[in-house]
């Protein structure tokens, strides 16, 4: 038997996260439920980098919502399969940008079935569920430990890896926003090595619609903002309605931009509802009160200036209220 330098449970660095990668001859990736392309971007480029080095892998998002159209557009080797004809038992589970099993949706179960598990994260609220863990809250986005994972694989970096990473860069940093000189240099790399940003954000992002317009404006327009809200810094929000939600299940996930974009200091959440009786809360602000505590209280998690809960409820106000408390207190 050939000896396999595995690290043992807990912290690794890129690295030891490639001596996880390399002693696997099969690998489930998996990215949180509902991905953005972050979540989408780091599973895809890790699946295509270690198909490169013999590895056999299949990527797959958590159910029960239908994966968003991004992902389609980011999986040029339809790598991606429904998460029923997930593998049972994977040999390797690799979590791509999920904080906690919960994010796993119905492939929660994958953790303990695995032989073994590796979680490559960047959340503040990171719950330290799997054996191996390459976690750095100090990271903008999960793609930028990717590509450091990559490099230690030894697979060099062209246009089909560098694409689903820069979806994951430009989306994790607000579009460059956040992540400092450090995300614009991993920007430049990338799209030296062949990611075009016009073609691939067109393709990921750029077409909606066109029944969308009235279905935006019917959304923001019953936009609210509560000026004493989170120890005054204020709270923009929106309600997203069960049928909205499933028609434009790719379109809603753009409007707490917007409504993030009239809070000024405060805060904006966009309430969907996803089913009837089951919501969705998304949050922005500014890092201050911190979202990822708030997010945290009502079970969820987060960043500090970007997070998320989903809880059942049997109308709005019964999300508000502990919403504004944790708000209240996050502010102190
Ligand atoms: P988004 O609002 O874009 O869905 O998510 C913003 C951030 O909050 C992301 O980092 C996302 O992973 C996290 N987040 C959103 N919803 C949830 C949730 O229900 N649970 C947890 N743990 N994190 C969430
Ligand atoms: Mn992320």
């Amino acid at each position: 038997m050939t000896a396999v330098t595995r690290p043992a449970a807990g912290p690794v660095d890129p690295a030891g996260a490639a001596a996880v990668l390399r002693a696997a001859s099969s690998v489930l990736l998996v990215g949180h439920l509902r991905p953005d392309a972050d979540a989408a971007g780091s599973t895809l480029a890790l699946a295509v980098a270690l198909r490169r080095i013999g590895t056999d892998v299949v990527v797959s998002f958590g159910g029960p919502d239908p994966v968003p159209g991004l992902v389609a557009a980011l999986d040029e080797h339809g790598l991606v399969v429904d998460s029923a004809d997930a593998p049972e038992a994977p040999e390797l589970l690799v979590c791509c940008d999920i904080s906690s099993e919960q994010r796993l949706g119905d492939l929660a179960g994958r953790v303990s079935a695995a032989g073994d598990s590796l979680v490559i994260d960047h959340h503040a609220s990171f719950t330290g569920f799997g054996n191996h863990h390459l976690v750095d809250p100090q990271e903008p986005a999960t793609v930028t430990l990717v590509r450091a994972v990559i490099a230690e694989l030894g697979v060099e970096l062209d246009a089909e890896l560098a694409r689903p990473l820069f979806a994951g860069l430009y989306t994790d940093t607000g579009g460059f926003r956040w992540g400092g000189p450090g995300a614009l240099r991993l920007g430049a790399e990338l799209v030296e090595a062949g990611a075009d940003p016009r073609t691939l954000m067109d393709a990921v992002f750029g077409t909606r619609p066109f029944a969308w317009l009235a279905a935006e404006a019917t959304v923001l327009g019953g936009a609210r903002r509560d000026p004493d809200a989170a120890g005054g810094a204020g709270l923009v929000w929106a309600v997203v309605d069960p049928a909205t939600a499933s028609r434009f299940r790719d379109q809603t996930v753009t409007l707490v931009g917007q409504l993030r974009a009239t809070a000024g200091d405060g805060v904006a959440a966009l309430l969907t509802e996803t089913e009837p009786g089951q919501w969705s809360v998304s949050m922005r602000g500014t890092g201050t009160p911190d979202l990822s505590r708030v997010a945290t209280a009502l079970g969820g998690g987060g960043h500090a200036a970007a997070a998320g809960f989903e809880r059942s409820a049997g109308g709005a106000e019964e999300i508000l209220g502990p919403l504004r408390a944790e708000l209240a207190a996050a502010a102190g």
